[in-house]
């Protein structure tokens, strides 16, 4: 028999080539490529002929709604779209140690409150310390059942002896299958499994959750490459020496995406978040200080309020720092040569830190205002009033940019007693705006610092 010819594939996003390189070209990882020797085959098939689809006109297809298990977790259903979609493939990454089991477990918990009955695989743990923690996050566990497996075809045994209707696979990095020769973790491997779980989820009509630890670790592949294998992909973050935790949607066939959930982790478990904006403000003081401003950031559709701080000070070093914590690093250069050529700030021989407070990442351009105002009065050691809210995306001739969802980010800001908003003229006028609150618009960024700034 030939021998098969081994391949090169990057663990973190799955790019294949036919010999070693050092940088991967798709996601330019250093010495992320690995070798494997290629299944000749796909070695399981889990495929029932009864179970086949047919095709069927485009006519008759219907509209109604997809049958879905609501957890009873209200961020965690509203980040799913509405529930757990029967006979779907849920993939939830995350960081080790972030609360992937915890949450995963919880959601069990809940859904055998409903009667449902789960099955939850776990690949890495015994049973027993399985039962502690589930003591511990004091959950309904009368309809959930528990394997410690980690061969995929006894993990489909066990699925087809108890026919639950939901299976939890923690995590799929340590499941394997015998017709792979490479390690379990490994990207084949990894692979494999997965579509093979994927063929059982959609034959069987069982829906899976697979954990997948987000790893910078050896040979392990993460779970970026089975993103475009599953229905359903979520993020777990978090800083895991801080409470609270984000649930981010990122790919969701039966769903909006980009919508996040956020929980905090307490001793009996997760606790939801009803009032997120709250808690990352949480520790911000009434009194205003130079480089602080809040920001209304809009997560999905979900408005959320954060504390945007600057720190700027004379260099030690021949070229000087830039450091962006919770931002993109080059949204903030960008940010900061606006300042330069068309506010007028000299920051050649400054240092500059940019953080967004709590930990969280911001990912849209409205922040870009809050950014440059917080900049822009720590190097003057000016002030923004603190019940103020700045809205806006920046432009590089320094204009101030229209951005969507500005209502419900108004409005959230208003719940929590901003007193003004400033936000892009193009915006301006505001349909239906909340009352009691003064909302200002602004067409270029130095007019936006003139504004904000709190006469002292
Ligand atoms: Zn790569």
């Amino acid at each position: 028999m030939a021998r098969l010819k081994s391949k090169w594939i990057c663990r973190e996003c799955g790019y294949e080539s036919s010999g070693y390189l050092g940088k991967c070209p798709d996601c330019s990882g250093w010495s992320t490529l690995i070798e494997e020797i290629p299944a000749k085959h796909n070695p399981i098939t889990f495929h029932n002929s009864l179970n086949y689809s047919t095709p069927q006109l485009l006519k008759d297809v219907s509209l109604d709604a997809k049958v879905r298990y609501t957890t009873g977790m209200a961020e965690l259903d509203a980040v799913l779209g509405g529930g757990l979609v029967k006979g779907s493939l849920v993939l939830v990454g995350g960081d080790p140690g972030i609360g992937k089991s915890t949450l995963t477990l919880q959601t069990c918990g809940k859904l055998a409150q409903k009667g449902l009955k789960s099955l939850y695989i776990s690949a890495e743990e015994s049973e027993k310390q399985v039962k502690l923690r589930a003591n511990r996050l004091n959950i309904d566990f009368d309809n959930l059942y528990i394997q410690p497996e980690t061969n995929i075809e006894d993990i489909k045994r066990g699925i087809d002896a108890i026919s639950p209707e939901v299976v939890i696979i923690d995590s799929i990095q340590a499941v394997y299958t015998p017709g792979i020769t490479s390690s379990p973790g490994s990207v084949s491997q990894v692979r494999e499994c997965c579509s093979a779980l994927m063929a059982l989820a959609k034959t069987s009509g069982v829906t899976m959750v697979i954990i997948g630890h987000v790893t910078k670790d050896g040979m392990i592949a993460g779970p970026k490459v089975l993103e475009h294998m599953v229905d359903t992909v979520l993020y777990f973050e978090g800083d895991r020496y801080k409470s609270y935790r984000l649930l981010r949607s990122i790919k969701n066939r039966f769903g909006g995406t980009n919508d996040i959930g956020v929980f905090k982790m307490e001793d009996s478990g997760l606790a939801e978040v009803k009032n997120p904006s709250m808690l990352f403000l949480s520790e911000r003081g009434n009194t205003a200080i130079p480089g602080s401003v809040v920001i209304a950031s809009s997560e999905g559709t979900r408005p959320l309020l954060v504390e945007i701080q600057a720190l700027v000070g004379p260099t030690s070093y021949p070229s000087p720092r830039r450091v962006a914590t919770g931002i993109e690093y080059n949204r903030v250069l960008q940010i900061l040569a606006v300042l330069e050529k068309r506010v007028g700030l000299n920051l050649s021989k400054q240092d500059v830190y940019v953080n967004a407070v709590g930990g969280i990442d911001i990912q849209e351009p409205s922040a870009d205002l809050g950014i440059a105002l917080a900049v822009a009065t720590c190097a003057r050691n000016v002030r923004v009033a603190p019940d103020t809210v700045i809205i806006g995306e920046v432009g590089l001739s320094g204009e101030v940019r229209t951005i969507s969802h500005l209502v419900a980010r108004i409005n959230e800001a208003k719940k929590l007693g901003f007193k003004k908003a400033l936000i892009p003229q193009s915006n301006l006028p505001v349909k239906n705006p909340p009352e009691n609150i003064e909302i200002v618009g602004v067409l270029r960024l130095i007019d936006a610092i003139s504004n904000a700034v709190q006469d002292s």
